[in-house]
């Protein structure tokens, strides 16, 4: 499961692991998560990892167009805007990405 809830420094806290490599997504602005047709999330470490994700997808029975894909950081701002938390930062990038 590439979200989960770990426990570090005594403290318990959601974790994105990276669904190629598995080890943690430290920095947003190096993430991104891809979905497939039906929702399900991969998160990835961009171009690390997502080329190899790619190369183990593309060419079998789905193509890469089945798998559109978007910064970690807006996909953590869109979540939170949805769960309802509005913070300018979350504004300013939920309405970048409609743009
Ligand atoms: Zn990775």
């Amino acid at each position: 499961m590439p979200l989960r809830m770990e426990h570090h420094h005594g403290e318990t806290c959601p974790v994105a692991r990276c669904d190629e490599c598995s080890s943690a997504i430290t920095d947003a602005s190096l993430g991104m998560v891809a979905w497939d047709c039906d929702g399900r999330l991969y998160p990835l470490h961009k171009e690390r990892c997502s080329f190899d994700f790619e190369d183990r997808h593309v060419g079998s029975h789905r193509s890469w167009s089945h798998f559109p894909w978007m910064g970690m950081e807006k996909v953590v701002s869109f979540l939170g805007w949805n769960v309802g938390i509005r913070h300018d930062s979350m504004r300013s990038m939920v309405e970048e990405a409609w743009i």
